[in-house]
Parts: structure tokens; sequence; C-alpha cells
């Protein structure tokens, strides 16, 4: 499962044109619904057979969330108003979005406890100021789903002539629901490795006394909001378009290079940090649990916060932003502990305050307009 956001590799900008375009098929396609092509799936009429990627492709990329006139009414709101269960509409697009990507899952309507949400709304009100006030205006809102295919999900919406500022952010509730702070960090970190018993990797993102859902759901909307303040801001290329170029995108240039085929590899691959790309979060471990030291031993000499961070540009901004908020400007623990048959060999912090990654720091310092000089 994936905090990471599920993001489209297929979809294109569109313009003000296919914009109405796009408006004007939907329209159509509600009006003349039920169709030979369409299904129900999760109490929701889809526009595409289960089984028709090709269609669900080209719906999703057409659905009235992708767009800004959608969620007008959601944004005239404060933004602790905007926090809920997703919208049918949504609900649809989710649908579409998966049915595409061949993932099983099927998105569905999230009744919300009155604790749960409590604690989501608590975990925004924590954020610093700076980081909420640059929020408010490029996220519509937070919306729950059941049975999403990850933990969490953002997507770039399309604000017409051009404008892609704006993105929501999707949560598995059930997920959510299910683990304290440092246990679905010890769970995220462990995905990269298949299992050995003679390895154990835990992760501490918060104190004993604050280790809560709270936190947990804190921690995972800090990674989505650095994909979200990422719109826009020219930090890595769009992840949804193909790359050609990471001229012009400062932090990216940081830590990576196209290859010859325009796929992105790290500046420390061929330098002793081969196996970064058999780092692979979620969706199947590729590194025996033996790799463990030797991965944090070189994830030591680069200039990602985390291993997360190693995997793709996108993830290494959201990674880095939410280390950066999380340890520098909130002063929380973040720490892998790394035990070979019972016995700890190796510890792993952020970066920081290290010379590695004072060049990353100095730029995101930059980008969140929080530069002391
Ligand atoms: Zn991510």
């Amino acid at each position: 499962m994936s905090t990471a956001a599920k993001f489209p590799t297929t979809g294109r900008r569109k313009s003000y044109l296919s914009y109405i375009f796009g408006m004007a098929v939907v329209f159509a396609s509600l009006l003349c619904a039920p169709q030979s092509g369409t299904a129900q799936t999760a109490g929701l009429m889809l526009p595409c057979r289960e089984s028709d990627t090709a269609c669900a492709d080209k719906m999703r990329r057409k659905s009235l969330p992708k767009f800004r006139d959608f969620w007008r009414d959601e944004m005239a709101r404060p933004l602790q108003q905007r926090i809920g269960p997703a919208p049918e509409e949504l609900l649809v697009h989710l649908n579409l979005d998966n049915i595409a990507s061949g993932i099983a899952n099927r998105p569905r309507h999230a009744v919300l406890a009155a604790d749960f949400l409590a604690d989501v709304r608590a975990a925004i009100a924590e954020l610093p100021p700076t980081i909420l006030q640059k929020l408010g205006d490029r996220l519509v809102g937070i919306y729950f789903v059941r049975d999403l295919g990850g933990t969490a999900q953002s997507d770039l919406i399309d604000g017409g002539w051009f404008r892609r500022d704006l993105s929501w952010i999707v949560l598995d509730a059930d997920v959510l629901s299910q683990r304290n702070a440092n246990a679905w960090a010890t769970w995220k970190e462990n995905t990269p490795f298949k299992p050995n018993p003679a390895y154990a990797l835990s992760a501490t993102i918060e104190t004993a006394a604050n280790d809560n859902r709270k936190n947990a759901i804190r921690y995972i909307l800090l990674h989505e909001i650095g994909h979200v303040l990422s719109i826009g801001e020219k930090v890595h290329p769009p992840w949804d378009r193909p790359v050609t170029t990471l001229d012009g995108f400062s932090f990216a240039q940081l830590s990576w290079q196209l290859n010859a085929s325009k796929t992105y590899v790290s500046q420390y691959d061929h330098a002793g940090f081969a196996d970064r790309s058999k780092v692979v979060y979620y969706f199947g471990a590729k590194l025996d649990g033996a790799k463990m030291p030797e991965i944090y031993q070189r994830l030591e000499k680069t200039n990602f916060p985390t291993l997360y961070a190693a995997t793709n540009p996108g993830d290494d901004f959201a990674e880095s932003f939410a280390s950066y908020v999380h340890t520098v400007m909130q002063k929380r623990p973040w720490e892998i502990n790394i035990l070979a048959n019972g016995n700890p060999i190796k510890t792993y912090r952020t970066c920081w305050d290290e010379v590695r990654c004072a060049e990353k720091r100095k730029l995101l310092e930059k980008i969140l307009g929080i530069a002391k000089n």
C-alpha cells in the first residue's frame, strides 16, 4: 500500500479548449447512462467496463474533479471545512484511475467516526502556520474513501488556461485508523525489504507519549502536502508527463540525472549505490532483509534524507519536505534502527544538520519562504 501519490503516468496537460470538450463529453456520458460500456462498482455507475483500461484511462482525464470549476464552492470555505468523505464524482474518478492503473481495489464511500475526524482536524491544526497558509489555496480538500489501494493519493487539477496549481488529497480511512505513528512508520520502512529472520528494522517518528493515531495521520499528511506544494514550484518535472530535461528544476538537479532513455537515475547510482534502483516501497520488496545495514550505510553518503526520498524526484521532494518540517521546524524524532540477531547494528537519522544535505536544506527553506537570509 502506498502513502505515495499514485501518480498517473499517462496524463497530459489540458488546454482550456480540451477542458470545455472534456466537460461536454462527461456531461453527455451522464445524460446517456447507462450505456453498454458502463459498470456498476461499489454502488457507483462507472462510464467504462471493469476490464476496459483504455476507456478508464480516457475517462479519468475528463472526470469533473480534474477541473477547477468542480471545486469552486469547496474552495470558498476554510481548509478545516474541506475535510470529509469523498464526493461521488471523486469516487468515480478514483475507480477509473485504479482500473486504468491495473489496481484491483475499488474505492468506495467512507463513513467517518467522530473521533477519527477529530484526529485529522487536530493533525492539520498542528501544522506550522506558514505551511497552512501556503496550502490553503492549492489544496481543494482532504477526502476519505475505503479500499483506495494505498494509504493516500494526490492528483493534479486543471485550472484551465495552462494553470495547474491545485490538488486534492485522498486518504484511505481504514488504513489510517489502524496504526499509531511508530507502528505505521516501522511498517512502511520495512516494505522495501523481504523478511529475513536475522534482521529487524524499526522506525521511530514520535516519543512514546506522542505515539498515537493522530500523529501517524499527521506524518502521512505531511508527505502528501509536500506533493501538493511542489505543484507550480519547478522543483521537479511534472509527474504526469514524459520527462525530457531537468533544466530549471533546481531541487531535482541536486540529486538526479536523466539517462539516455530519459529515465531518472540518482547521482549516486554509479558511486556504489547501484541497489538504489531496487528500493521499492509498498508494492513488492526487491531487497533481502540482510541488505538493510548496507543500504542505510550507502544512504548516509547521499543527500537523501530518507530511503523513500531515493526512489524518485517527486518523492524526494515530498519526503524532504515532510522530514524537514517534522524534525527541524517541529523538533520531533525521526530514527531508523536496524538489529541483527537481536543486536543493534545501525542507527540512521535524517541529514538536515549534516553537510551532505546543506544545499538541499538551503533550497527547501527558500522554496518554503523561510530562508534566514
Ligand atoms: Zn509520495
